[in-house]
């Protein structure tokens, strides 16, 4: 089932504490607007429609940079003339999502279990039941309240969209509806009851921060990138490998400084984050490479795993060539590629072997090297 979003982030949140507001703090690296905007688009969101404060509206194309198929509008004094200046963006009528985004962990099974109950309700609602045991009162207690019936209403809700815009066209304008299940429900619509999910925690108290961050730490995937490079043995008295410079009776050809370590590794690194290759990233064609010292490409690389909230965890290369031998340099090289990736020694191998002195290498007219790298990033 095609659907819409929109995503209301225009709350200033004061309960959430000092600070930016709630929406645009970041979350295990990103902000939070972002990770609930990732999953609706990947959930197939055919139309979504952001909604943020007027004076935040040039923030958003920075929270959400690399995403496609949204757009941002300026939301209205309270949280339903938001949703009502979302709705009215919608070009197409079809099914509607409204979700907030301060609630970071959506997931598509959420959606399609929302989308499944609106064959039979104008709206779908995830809810949780009340647990604990509940108490009216004032510093004492003045009543225990029966908890029968009663739930947690969560977000996203799911409306048939005209239900939900004529809902919201008969709604009274002195009151303010706490959730849009509501005023679908003055408007005699039927709001069905989907299974809720603890997951779907709504970001009010400084506290729920230090929890998000726990449960965000837990969606992160190791990532793995590998890399190959060879370079043409040449004129020179010496070869760049791994960052460090061993003399030799020759040097090796590039366009670069032709440290074929150093690039089969930037390759992993940006292999194990899809994000291209390094010829992409620094075009041989472009003069401003000629020479270049190739710690620099792994530095990027490197920042480009940071840039998407995740880290290296390794790196392992394996040089392949006869001569010059790579023992005595061997720590050097490990220590100067732990330096240029912020790693500890540990977490940086460099091995060398030999290929018995078959193929190019073995003949000696050139040197090749191959890298792994693992990374972390959040899901
Ligand atoms: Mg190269």
């Amino acid at each position: 089932m095609t659907f819409s979003t929109v995503i209301v982030a225009a709350g200033e949140g004061l309960r959430a504490g000092p600070g930016e507001p709630k929406a645009w703090r970041a979350l295990a690296g990103k902000p939070v607007l972002r990770w609930s905007v990732e999953t609706l688009l990947a959930a197939g969101s055919a139309e979504t429609v952001v909604v943020v404060a007027r004076d935040r509206l040039s923030q958003v194309g920075e929270a959400l940079a690399g995403l496609s198929g949204w757009r941002a509008v300026a939301g209205g004094a309270s949280r339903a003339a938001s949703v009502q200046a979302g709705l009215a963006a919608l070009g197409a009528d079809r099914p509607v999502l409204i979700h907030d985004a301060a609630r970071p962990f959506v997931t598509k099974a959420h959606v399609d279990r929302l989308l499944a109950a609106l064959t039979d309700a104008e709206g779908a609602i995830p809810a949780l039941p009340v647990p604990d045991t509940l108490k009216r009162g004032d510093r004492v207690v003045e009543t225990t309240v029966a908890r029968d019936g009663l739930w947690r209403a969560q977000t996203p809700q799911a409306f048939r969209r005209e239900a939900l815009a004529a809902a919201y066209a008969a709604w009274p304008g002195d009151a303010e509806p706490t959730d849009d299940a509501g005023v679908v429900e003055r408007a005699g619509g039927r709001v069905a009851l989907v299974p809720g999910d603890p997951m779907l925690m709504k970001l009010t108290w400084p506290e729920d921060f230090a929890m998000a961050e726990q449960l965000a730490g837990g969606r992160r995937i190791v990532r793995m990138g590998q890399g190959v490079d060879a370079h043409r043995f040449g004129p020179g008295d010496a070869v760049w490998l791994c960052g460090v410079r061993i003399p030799h009776d020759h040097g090796l050809v590039g366009h670069s400084d032709a440290d074929c370590a150093l690039h089969a590794l930037t390759d992993a690194v940006l292999g194990a984050i899809a994000d291209g290759d390094i010829g992409a990233h620094f075009p041989p064609s472009d003069p401003q490479w000629k020479g270049a010292s190739s710690d620099r490409f792994l530095a990027h690389a490197v920042e480009r795993v940071a840039a998407r909230g995740g880290q290296v965890l390794s790196a392992d290369v394996t040089l392949i060539c006869e001569r010059p031998k790579i023992g005595p340099h061997r720590e050097a090289m490990r220590a100067r590629v732990a330096e240029i990736m912020g790693l500890p020694v540990d977490r940086v191998s460099v091995k060398a072997t030999t290929t018995e002195g078959m193929g190019f290498t073995g003949r000696g007219e050139g040197l090749m090297a191959q890298a792994v790298a693992t990374v972390e990033t959040p899901i």
